[in-house]
């Protein structure tokens, strides 16, 4: 079979999405290959769909034991021969699976990086034809990134004791060029082709709402999205079990996930949400990694994180199905405090004393810029992508600023002033001595500097202080400005050079404040929109089919079929086995497993609603 009729026959769907093709292309030629895909892109089937044409058998190196148990069952539900070996397995299991795998059983065996050490692994590894090793989550081999893994590092040491080197291949969501170097030069790829695709989620909607009542926001926001499942962030564990109780209480299906509870409690939650018997979780950041339920509809983070990758990464969580989903930031200003002194306490005992200072300041500048995306005023998702490292063109209209009512003001003047006022300063002063400066506030301090001196003393008296800030904030975004990154933090020139073009202009926006609610719109639709009520019906119907097999199977729903393949069936009404391989997400395996069991569902319906419309080509409402 070639690739896309692998992609077909297991997996149910007609064509690759963009990067997987070249990724499969580059291992099937022998090559090492890195991609470098964002969250829900679909790296999974970028080493799967190789692995079954390969020879031998692939080892997936895999962080986290809950993430290789999902896509072994998913495997496993396609048809495919996979099997897991981890902590979870006893001696006898681990040894049994060894002895299965090297009589060609698998063609996918996933590990755990610790296992690589185990000599009863590695001898299995040298007597068995292994085509392909594949790195999962790669980043967690850089020292850099916030996941570091140690036993990452052994990786290499495995690979080069095999008798004949197989293929190397690496996936991870991380963008930055440090961590890619990393993952190039510690895992010794040879000449690889890296594959970087675009990282914009055009299904996640950004918002960011600067607020005091979370809470409320958050009960409402639940409240009016029932049967969504939902995942809701909080910076410590005190505010996870505050707003858990807070939503408990008033009955909604929540569930709860910290460092301090428990591993059983943590395993049940984490179940209960996954199997979406309490679809909606509030959690610290230790809840996620290897979660890939894909019809998480929303992700609310109660406080902002700590920087733009760990944002962007959890935000990610939603809508891997590729369903509109929204990606709310609740901002308040005590969130950059409770940050500032979590990074503050950060555990330094296992970092280097020669790092430390370097990581610190590394940590500082990354709350810089996740602040700057809670303060931006401009398009929230070009924020994002230019962070890491991809051209924009235009705002995308698809983010709360860019559906935010907002006036623009002229400030190039000001923005001239304070300028001039940090060329004054020599760049020896932070933010508050230049603001007060600006305004001509009469201070001891100022006089005691001596900026009471300053030509732009009291330049901009008729500016508000908040004005100013904004002003500054954009200026920095823009980079006109920058604020250095030790414990002084003070503002010096960047690039000035645009401002001596006399056209160039800097514009400010500010917001009329709206309704929150009237803001929720998006433009995007769903691929609900296309069917009508009897649809709608028909779709709840099947959703149930598959929790009543999911709960029979012990299986999480979305293994069997994803949303987005209901919503499928629902709008081709599938009446045969043909029709119904035609549904994206049906492949062989699954349609002989399932197939006949949603077939009679959508017939049984067909019969007790002989007259319904079920879906409209271009997704007009149905008011009968
Ligand atoms: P990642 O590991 O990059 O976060 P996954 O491999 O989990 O993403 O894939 C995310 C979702 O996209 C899964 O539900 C997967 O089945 C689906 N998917 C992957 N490739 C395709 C494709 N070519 N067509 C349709 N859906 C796909």
């Amino acid at each position: 079979m070639n690739a896309n009729e692998i992609l077909k026959q297991y997996f149910g769907y007609d064509s690759f999405r963009e990067g997987q093709e070249q990724m499969i292309h580059t291992i099937m030629e022998g090559r090492d290959a890195l991609a470098i895909m964002p969250t829900g892109a679909g790296k999974s089937i970028c080493y799967q769909v190789p692995a079954l044409m390969l020879p031998g058998i692939t080892v997936v190196i895999s962080p986290l034991i809950s993430l290789m148990q999902d896509q072994v069952k998913a495997l496993n539900e396609a048809g495919i021969h996979a099997a897991f070996i981890n902590s979870s397995l006893s001696e006898s299991q681990i040894t049994k699976a060894l002895a299965m795998a090297e009589q060609g059983a698998y063609k996918i065996i996933y590990v755990a990086p610790e296992r690589l050490e185990s000599p009863q692994f590695v001898q299995f590894a040298s007597r068995a034809e292994l085509s392909m090793v594949t790195v999962d989550e790669a980043h967690c081999i850089s020292q850099w990134g916030q996941d570091f893994r140690p036993s990452y590092l052994k990786i290499i040491e495995f690979v080069s004791h095999l008798p004949e080197r197989p293929i190397l291949s690496a996936f991870t969501a991380t963008a930055t060029e440090e961590v890619k170097n990393d993952i190039v030069c510690i895992l010794n790829l040879k000449n690889p082709n890296v594959i970087v695709t675009g990282f914009d989620r055009e299904n996640l909607y950004y918002r960011v709402e600067h607020m005091k009542g979370k809470g409320d926001f958050v009960v409402e926001y639940v409240r009016t999205h029932p049967n969504e499942s939902g995942i809701i962030y909080c910076a410590t564990r005190k505010n996870v079990d505050t707003l858990y109780e807070q939503l408990f209480k008033k009955g909604f299906p929540v569930t709860k996930y910290h460092a301090g509870l428990g591993q059983a409690d943590r395993k049940k939650n984490q179940d209960d949400f996954i199997y979406d018997r309490t679809p909606v979780m509030i959690a610290t950041n230790a809840f996620g990694m290897g979660i890939d339920k894909s019809n998480v509809r929303y992700v609310i983070h109660y406080n902002m994180p700590q920087s733009m990758e760990n944002y962007y990464q959890e935000a990610g969580r939603a809508g891997r199905d590729g369903e509109p989903s929204q990606c709310i930031l609740l901002f308040s200003v005590q969130d950059v405090m409770i940050n500032k002194f979590l990074l503050e306490h950060k555990d330094f005992s296992e970092v280097p004393d020669e790092d430390v200072e370097l990581i610190k300041q590394r940590d500082a500048h990354r709350l810089q810029v996740m602040e700057g995306y809670c303060k931006t005023t401009g398009c929230l998702r070009n924020y994002i992508l230019k962070y890491f490292g991809e051209k924009t063109v235009g705002a995308c209209d698809h983010c709360g600023n860019c559906h935010r009512k907002y006036q623009e003001t002229d400030m190039t003047k000001e923005a001239k002033w304070v300028i001039n006022c940090v060329a004054e300063t020599k760049g020896r002063y932070g933010l508050t001595v230049v603001l007060g400066t600006l305004l001509g506030a009469n201070r001891a301090r100022l006089k005691e500097l001596g900026t009471i001196h300053y030509k732009s003393y009291g330049a901009l008296k008729d500016c508000s202080e908040a004005e100013l800030r904004t002003l500054i904030s954009q200026m920095l975004l823009d980079g006109y400005l920058y604020q250095t990154e030790d414990r002084y933090s003070v503002l010096r020139m960047g690039d000035i050079s645009p401002l001596k073009d006399e056209n160039h202009r800097v514009l400010i926006r500010t917001y009329e404040e709206t309704e929150p609610a009237r803001r929720q719109k998006t433009s995007r639709k769903r691929s609900t929109d296309s069917l009508t009520r009897a649809g709608y019906e028909l779709f709840e119907q099947l959703r149930q089919l598959r929790l009543t097999i999911a709960r029979e199977e012990a299986m999480p729903p979305y293994i069997i079929f994803s949303d987005k393949t209901l919503i499928d069936m629902c709008a081709k009404v599938p009446q045969s086995k043909e029709e119904m391989l035609n549904v994206s997400g049906v492949g062989a395996a699954k349609f002989q497993k399932y197939g006949q069991k949603f077939l009679d569902e959508i017939h049984t319906y067909q019969l007790q609603h002989p007259n319904a419309i079920i879906s409209m080509q271009d997704g007009e409402d149905d008011e009968s």
